[in-house]
């Protein structure tokens, strides 16, 4: 019994986290007919350090579903292509245009919006149930087997007693913590610091990516205002602080001149949040009653803005593969192996090539004082419009696309 005798809820699969992950499970299990609890500790989706792109395999995924118009009619902008300043050289280095995917372009929404979206779709189905203000704070077990969540509500604490509990619950994930798996730190050598600056009719289309000596700065497109990410080398947040918000603010118009009437909005050090840069994973992803999917499984790189994108793909394979187990019977640990098996090889492969990025190309930026030129693999691409389908492939679409199976 919950410490304070809270009524116990009982369903066949106990969601922990609403992200996207969480969500597009939800509602997938939802869609099912498969009773469902998705628990969000949060109050709202409103959270700033969220990533913000849809890709075209998870717009595939809602084309499968029907719910890509709907989604589409929210307010977004969209990229066809990618391109970067590196030096004084501007590169387009990734072209959406020619995938084969319903929508061939990444779209910028941000995510407390998808996850509405998200949550109004799952709605729809009467055996979904999202507890908002409900932190998951334990594992309930039987022997080896999970059999539910501890959680702390808005009324005080509840157990939810499930078939199957997944983990969705991010890159700090509790349930993982509570199982006591063991993780492969791959580790960064960056850390983000993240900032909005408010945008101006006149101000140039949205390049994505601006390296120069020492620095690397992205620059998000959400309609209004800037999204800003100011790549730092890890552990760096003490220096840039010691250097104080007038250099700050200089090294940002050195990067993007036009900004200069506006980094006064940075007003002090709360304007600018540190987001800390984790590259990790499982090696197993499972155990009885509990399998972990999403950051929770692996965290990624922000390299490519793929996360959001791996953690739909884990939710469409998850479902496809226990949703007749889910219906029918039992899911044994033979069937949440099969997920894991489904999924690691391509979050190996995703966090290879970032991890690739990230030492050879954005350490050797962030070490450097002198101003980069294009390394010869991004001149090619900027040189050959055909090359830059390969990039937008693998971002665009990821190393195994999931389809909707049921
Ligand atoms: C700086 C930075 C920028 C990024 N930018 C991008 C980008 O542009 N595009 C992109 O695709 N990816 C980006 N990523 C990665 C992306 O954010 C993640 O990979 C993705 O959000 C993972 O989704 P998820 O559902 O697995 O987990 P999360 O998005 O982390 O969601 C987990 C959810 O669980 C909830 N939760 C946590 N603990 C509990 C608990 N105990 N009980 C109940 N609820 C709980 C949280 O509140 C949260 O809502 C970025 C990452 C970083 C660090």
């Amino acid at each position: 019994m919950p410490p304070n005798n809270m009524p116990d809820t009982t369903t066949r699969c106990c969601v922990v986290g609403g992200g996207p992950a969480g969500m597009m499970l939800g509602f997938l299990l939802a869609r099912a007919g498969i009773d469902v609890v998705v628990l969000e500790k949060h109050t709202d989706f409103l959270r700033d350090f969220r990533g913000d792109t849809v890709h075209p395999s998870t717009m595939q995924v809602m084309h499968e579903l029907g719910i890509l118009d709907a989604f589409l009619t929210r307010p977004h902008s969209e990229i066809r292509t990618i391109g970067v300043r590196i030096g004084d050289t501007f590169l387009q280095v990734a072209d959406f245009s020619h995938l084969p995917t319903k929508a061939k372009f990444i779209a910028f929404i941000p995510q407390w919006d998808f996850l509405d979206f998200l949550t109004e779709q799952a709605n729809r189905f009467p055996t979904f149930r999202l507890m908002m203000r409900t932190e998951a704070t334990d594992l309930i077990r039987e022997g080896d087997q999970m059999i539910g969540v501890r959680a702390r509500g808005p009324d005080g604490m509840l157990d939810i007693h499930a078939q199957l509990m997944i983990a969705c619950d991010g890159r700090h994930s509790t349930l993982r913590d509570a199982a006591g798996f063991g993780v492969v730190e791959i580790g960064a050598p960056m850390d983000v610091l993240w900032l909005r600056l408010s945008k101006h009719a006149t101000d140039p289309a949205q390049t994505l990516g601006r390296i120069d000596a020492g620095r690397v700065f992205i620059m998000l497109d959400r309609n209004d205002y800037w999204q800003c990410a100011f790549v730092i080398p890890k552990g760096g947040i003490d220096e840039v602080h010691a250097r104080g918000l007038d250099a700050f603010r200089a090294e940002i118009v050195r990067l993007a001149s036009f900004l200069q009437d506006r980094v006064h909005e940075l007003t002090n050090w709360d304007d600018v949040k540190l987001l800390t840069v984790a590259v990790n994973r499982l090696n197993t992803w499972f155990r009885p009653g509990l399998l972990c999917i999403g950051d929770a499984a692996h965290a990624m790189s922000p390299v490519g803005g793929v996360g959001i994108n791996l953690a739909i793909q884990d939710a469409v394979a998850t479902a496809n593969i226990l949703v007749p187990r889910l219906t029918r019977g039992q899911v044994t640990l033979d069937d949440l192996r099969a997920v894991q098996r489904r999924r690691a090889w391509p979050t190996r492969m995703t966090q290879r090539l970032q991890v690739a990025v990230q030492n050879r190309i954005i350490s050797n930026v962030l070490r450097s004082n002198a101003t980069p030129t294009p390394p010869f693999a991004a001149r090619l691409l900027g040189r050959f419009a055909l090359l830059r389908r390969l990039p937008a492939r693998i971002i665009g679409m990821g190393f195994r696309p999931e389809h909707i199976r049921h």
